[in-house]
């Protein structure tokens, strides 16, 4: 790929950064009062190539908790445990153009016609995952995590804290979805899990090799691993399309043409197949809760190196 150099891209991202480094908009969640206390300085991008090459600019090392990102890996574990028909059947593959843990979506059509990257898809999600104990589990969800980072993870334990304390609506997300017959077992464990996964701890390194991991059909280009079948990935990218930047997501896709996916801790995974995965990190979210500077630097930089997978090169 011609654009795809280690000049371009290297330029392509310190480009970026300088841009967008004294960017002051939007602000840290605070729902989950532990994310307020986030420093919101915390600006970092890395690229990395499906030929494993890791390309990056700015704090690579400061962990932020992945929040929704997490949705997507642990979409691709119940779709390897249980196939790719298991989650469109049960919660559906549609965006619900309503916001991240809206009620409003489940009622619409009983828990059915939405999608593993809202809460209610998401907890639903979590609760499909095969095992016989809560730590079996959660031991398998970290674990995978892990791979696709290419490195052990952890919990940060504030954040989990932080969350568990107030998460009464998630709760109820998860009563209503195990109402409607969608969750399997008990609501307040997937909640639990779900409310832990989202507190894992990754920095933009990680986030980003979890990205290429993706555009490169499910194999981590860095420690040469399959995770996700190459025939699943497909389907995956398709519902980070429609769903990954909730009810921004067609802004999105308008703007950039790439698969992607925010979570509330600030961060942003996009992915551009079978050439790189990207991430950012930075704090401040717009009023849809997508990192402001995540989105206009991977934007950015995607634009600079031909990213969008619709434009013919
Ligand atoms: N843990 C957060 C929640 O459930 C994740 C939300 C997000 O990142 N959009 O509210």
């Amino acid at each position: 790929d011609s654009k795809l150099t280690e000049k371009n891209i290297n330029e392509a991202l310190k480009k970026a950064y300088d841009k967008y480094k004294g960017l002051k908009e939007g602000a840290n969640a605070d729902y989950i009062p532990a994310l307020d206390k986030v420093d919101s300085n915390i600006f970092g991008i890395v690229l990395v190539t499906v030929d494993g090459k890791v390309y990056s600019v700015g704090d690579i090392t400061s962990e932020v908790s992945i929040q929704s990102i997490s949705k997507v890996f642990t979409m691709a574990l119940v779709t390897e445990e249980k196939g790719i028909n298991a989650l469109p059947d049960n919660v559906g593959v549609d965006a619900t153009g309503q916001v991240f843990n809206s009620i409003y979506a489940i009622e619409q059509n009983k828990g059915h016609e939405m999608n593993p990257l809202v809460n209610a898809g998401a907890i639903t999600t979590t609760s499909m995952v095969a095992g016989k104990s809560y730590n079996e589990i959660w031991n398998k969800i970290l674990d995978y995590y892990g791979e696709f980072a290419g490195r052990k993870l952890t919990v940060l334990e504030d954040i989990y804290q932080s969350e568990a304390a107030t998460n009464q609506r998630n709760q109820a997300i998860a009563h209503l979805m195990y109402a409607y017959g969608h969750i399997e077992g008990d609501p307040l464990q997937a909640t639990d899990i779900y409310t832990r996964q989202c507190s894992v701890g990754v920095n933009a390194k990680d986030l980003a090799v979890m990205a290429s991991t993706l555009a490169n059909a499910g194999t981590n280009p860095v420690t040469g691993k399959s995770l996700v079948k190459a025939a699943d990935v497909p389907e995956i990218l398709a519902v980070m399309s429609t769903a990954g930047l909730y009810d921004d997501a067609g802004k999105w896709l308008y703007k950039t043409g790439l698969p992607a996916k925010s979570g509330v801790g600030g961060g942003i995974i996009a992915i551009s197949p079978g050439k790189f995965g990207i991430a950012a990190i930075s704090p401040p979210l717009d009023a849809a809760g997508n990192s402001v500077r995540a989105q206009k630097a991977i934007a950015d930089i995607s634009a600079a190196l031909g990213g969008n997978p619709y434009e013919v090169q």
